[in-house]
């Protein structure tokens, strides 16, 4: 039986096919967006400071921001792709650093709560029977006295749409798994951390409200296993799509783009002197000047 996240209904409401493409044809992308990117480390850097929270405590903020660009370091490659135009590679390893540093500067000593779980893995039925299943990485837990728990997001985006964090399906349900697996709970904050700007939002939840996205959840997942059209939809996610290279809709601007490709004149590196054109920047003696590849047949 499948177990649904919230990421997979997200990518069905997003574009049917880019649902298909990666969760029935299962198409493993080569590449990540930047963003993405950038964020999942952050995430990491929080798991380790909320692991060892002596350290936490002992280490200056800027320890993290260390961890953070060495996780970078390491990660950094080719395969991270940039959607924005004008954006650097340093952009986003600066804003990733900023957030971590902040964040500890913010909530040190880290002592707000007891932290329960880091990344802490939850799979639970939406109803009854179990034939409706959920599942999903919760970024943190904790337990702020009593009976009380907080459900912890870490954003490292844009702030969200005034009044859209009322309507959150993600951590409401989340919500549902602590209160299922915790024997007494009498109290459940929700709280997204938007690390980028320095923003705190919590919620609260009623059962109605919770048993509401539940019914509604349920009906999302009917729909998508009755589901056989699976056709695109463009908006403004496309440009973080993995699937943008294979997308039928996106045919015509690889074409304009390949096109674009082969009849830029070709680059030359900056002459070492006046009239002194380096010879390894010409393209070997008979060959076509423009693509500086060996013409066998003319
Ligand atoms: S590029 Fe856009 S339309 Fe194509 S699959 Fe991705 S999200 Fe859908």
């Amino acid at each position: 039986m499948t177990s649904y996240s919230h990421s997979r209904i997200s990518s069905f409401e997003n574009c049917r096919l880019q649902f298909k493409y990666r969760y029935i044809d299962r198409i493993k992308s080569e590449t990540e967006g930047i963003e993405a990117f950038m964020g999942k480390l952050v995430h990491e850097v929080l798991e380790e400071l909320y692991g060892n929270l002596d350290d936490a405590r002992r280490s200056a903020p800027e320890a993290y921001g260390e961890r953070f660009d060495q996780l970078w370091q390491r990660g950094f490659g080719p395969q991270v792709r940039i959607a924005r135009e004008n954006m650097t590679p340093d952009h986003y390893r600066a804003t990733g650093r900023r957030c971590v540093e902040s964040y500890h500067r913010r909530y040190h000593p880290f002592d707000s709560g007891e932290v329960v779980g880091r990344e802490m893995k939850v799979e639970f039925p939406l109803d009854r029977q179990g034939r409706y299943r959920m599942l999903g990485f919760i970024d943190r837990v904790d337990r702020v006295g009593g009976d009380v728990y907080e459900i912890h997001d870490y954003k490292t985006g844009s702030l969200p749409r005034e009044g859209a964090l009322a309507s959150d399906r993600q951590l409401s349900l989340y919500e549902i798994a602590i209160r299922q697996r915790f024997q007494k709970v009498s109290e459940v904050r929700q709280v997204w951390h938007y690390l980028a700007h320095e923003r705190t939002f919590v919620e609260q939840r009623s059962v109605d409200d919770l048993r509401r996205t539940g019914q509604l959840t349920i009906a999302a997942i009917q729909t998508i296993e009755a589901t056989t059209d699976f056709p695109p939809r463009r908006s403004a996610l496309c440009s973080w799509c993995e699937y943008q290279n294979i997308c039928p809709l996106w045919e015509a601007e690889r074409a304009a783009a390949s096109l674009a490709a082969s009849e830029a004149p070709l680059e030359l590196p900056a002459a070492t002197a006046k009239g002194d054109t380096p010879s390894h920047a010409l393209p070997p003696a008979g060959a076509d000047p423009r693509t500086g590849q060996y013409r066998l047949f003319e």
